[in-house]
């Protein structure tokens, strides 16, 4: 297994060329800052996570962290603790957040390629710091000044974790149906029972408190989502002067046996067992906690999507190297009685190159969608915040959902190159497969997001908002055109792909409405269509500025040459994968629902 290298020139590639980090930095949020400064605090970043992070990362998955039934402590594996204490000194996982929560003030997209760097060299390790900025995202909207004065400064500067308590068994997809109780107490605080499932880091010996926010019901609530409320439930009180106090009523009764991720360790949480309930403040208003937890979920369903692409582009790492050590067979043209390295076969290419162009079509989708994120808080003119925000809209599910697919895809080609060796865990390519997989599970499934795709973003403005994104694809035509044969194939294969997707959308609105189990059933292929698209619109842009660097003598030729050549193995091979997909989007739900589950049986 190679040694986890940070792909800096691909992500500083996407920063500057697909993103526009000099403009955000003249946004006022963000003035104090220049493009030089972010890409030396990411290179500093990279050289943390690649030195104190990524070596623990199979430790952590032959280990796995451990419960102990008779304390309810959960012990992280060995060198987990050194390093995040390193990482809370360092003060990494403060950056995208403003320096009035003291945080570093950078903007989301940089905080999105420090979260691809951690992420890639230990999911596991990860998940803890990722669900920390989620519920800092959370309280800084949403919570009251005593409750930023009080957690979320901890939280920023990660001496104190965060975790996100909405599942339960009886509420999975289905948050609406949460059953866990809150009912006022006399001093203005709460007192929470229930029992939460499949809580990421709801207990762990990395940080000394833990701050939970737990959807839960006050007395008379409304049933289903308008019914929660969102409380901080933390795992020991805080006294005035921020000291910590009594152990609060709530305890990790077990932890699951995973198939991946087994460093991070995935909670059984029971509050209030011991009494009348633990202790809880209330966040905002009653009955408003799904309205709140909905402001975050764009960034955090971002993060996952970006868990798919981390994965993928350290599977690839690992791929690369092995197609470049392993020898086995000849490749055409080579002498008799020698042997090729199987980088040399053309099957095994065809495989590296379907990694690669993935990887960098998710890593171009979620770099602009953070950085569409960015300009939709951050920018002065509100029709430029508006037209973000809708682009963050429709590109959120894309970036989770294809980003996800995409990572289980990518990670299982690594073990594919692999051959037999991908299969023995001692080659370490199965865990990045593993760790893959439940990204496409949690934080809404992919099921889930193909609907939101469907249900609520076609309709967008009338479809006014799929219909702008199609539009600025169709305008790189010109530009395409101009570049001749260098492009040629992804000028056609752009066209042809995007009438296709027209032609879909406009069958999915019309047949959506007549009866939306036709949408509903063509959901998830259509998210990978559009997920196609959308990676073969941004790498046509990637190739037209790499192509324009080029002509002006910028920039290393042979990095640049590359992603022409990426563009152009997307363009002929996987997008037309969208003509494919046609069938599946426009069959309609009849057949589905043609004989029931009985007959299916065999
Ligand atoms: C390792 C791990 C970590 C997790 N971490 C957390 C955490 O930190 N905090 C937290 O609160 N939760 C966490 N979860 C829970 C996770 O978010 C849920 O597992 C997920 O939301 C799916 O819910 P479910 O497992 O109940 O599946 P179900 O909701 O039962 O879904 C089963 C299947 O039915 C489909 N389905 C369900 N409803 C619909 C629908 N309306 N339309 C179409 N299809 C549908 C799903 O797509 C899926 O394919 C974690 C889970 C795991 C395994």
């Amino acid at each position: 297994m190679a040694d986890y290298r940070p792909p800096l020139r691909d992500i500083e590639f996407v920063l500057d060329h697909l993103t526009d980090l000099d403009a955000l930095c003249e946004l006022p949020a963000f003035s104090s800052l220049d493009a030089d400064t972010i890409k030396g605090v990411l290179a500093e970043n990279a050289r943390f996570v690649a030195e104190v992070i990524a070596p623990l990362n199979r430790v952590g998955d032959v280990e796995g962290s451990v419960h102990d039934p008779a304390t309810g402590s959960v012990r992280t594996p060995e060198g987990f603790i050194e390093a995040y204490h390193r990482y809370v000194e360092a003060g990494w996982g403060g950056v995208p957040f403003p320096e009035a929560y003291d945080g570093g003030g950078f903007p989301w997209v940089v905080g999105l390629a420090m979260q691809e760097l951690i992420s890639s060299a230990n999911m596991a390790f990860s998940v803890a710091a990722l669900l920390t900025q989620g519920a800092i995202d959370m309280l800084m909207h949403h919570g009251s000044e005593e409750q930023h004065e009080t957690f979320l400064k901890r939280m920023v500067t990660g001496e104190w974790t965060g975790t996100m308590n909405l599942t339960e068994p009886q509420a999975g997809s289905d948050v609406g149906a949460v059953r866990t109780k809150a009912v006022p107490a006399d001093d203005g605080t709460w007192r929470i029972t229930g029992t939460k499932i499949f809580i990421s880091y709801g207990e762990h010996d990395l940080s000394e408190n833990i701050v939970h926010l737990v959807l839960a019901r006050v007395s008379d609530a409304p049933p289903g989502t308008k019914g929660i409320s969102c409380f901080i439930v933390p795992k020991f009180l805080v006294e005035d002067d921020g000291s910590l106090g009594e152990r609060n009523d709530v305890q990790c009764v077990s932890i699951e046996h995973k198939m991946g991720i087994k460093a991070s360790p995935t909670c059984t949480m029971s509050y209030g067992e011991k009494g009348e309930g633990a202790v809880g403040y209330l966040i905002g208003e009653p009955n408003q906690g799904m309205r709140y937890m909905f402001t975050m979920m764009n960034n955090a369903r971002l993060s996952v999507g970006l868990e798919g692409l981390a994965l993928g582009e350290r599977a690839y790492q690992d791929a690369l190297q092995y197609a470049q050590e392993r020898q086995q067979g000849r490749a055409p043209g080579t002498p008799a009685g020698e042997t090729s390295f199987i980088v040399e076969l053309p099957d095994v290419r065809r495989m590296l190159m379907t990694m690669k162009a993935l990887i960098d079509a998710v890593r171009a989708i979620v770099y602009t969608n953070a950085e569409a994120i960015d300009l939709a808080t951050h920018h002065p003119d509100e029709d430029v915040r508006q037209r973000n925000e809708e682009l963050v809209e429709l590109l959120t599910p894309v970036s989770k959902g294809f980003g996800t697919d995409m990572g289980i895809e990518v990670t299982s080609l690594a073990i594919q190159v692999y051959g037999g060796m991908g299969y023995i865990e001692e080659s370490g390519v199965p865990q990045h497969f593993r760790d893959a997989r439940i990204t496409a599970i949690y934080e809404g499934t992919n099921g889930i997001q193909a609907m939101d795709l469907v249900g609520r973003k076609l309709p967008l403005r009338a479809g006014g908002v799929m219909a702008d994104f199609l539009a600025a694809t169709a305008a790189l035509d010109a530009e395409l055109a101009a570049a001749g044969d260098d492009l040629a194939v992804v000028r056609e294969q752009l066209t042809a792909a995007l009438g296709t997707v027209t032609e879909t959308v406009a069958w999915l609105t019309e047949h959506g409405l007549a009866d939306v189990r036709n949408a509903l059933a063509g959901a998830t292929p259509f998210l990978r269509m559009f997920g196609l698209l959308v990676g073969g619109r941004y790498l046509a842009e990637a190739a037209l500025a790499a192509r324009a660097d080029l002509a002006a003598g910028t920039g290393d030729p042979e990095y640049l040459d590359a992603r022409l050549v990426v563009a152009r193995f997307y363009a002929a091979n996987l997008l037309p994968g969208v003509h494919g997909l046609r069938s599946a989007v426009t069959a309609g739900f009849d057949d589905l629902y043609a004989v029931g589950p009985g007959a299916l049986a065999g």
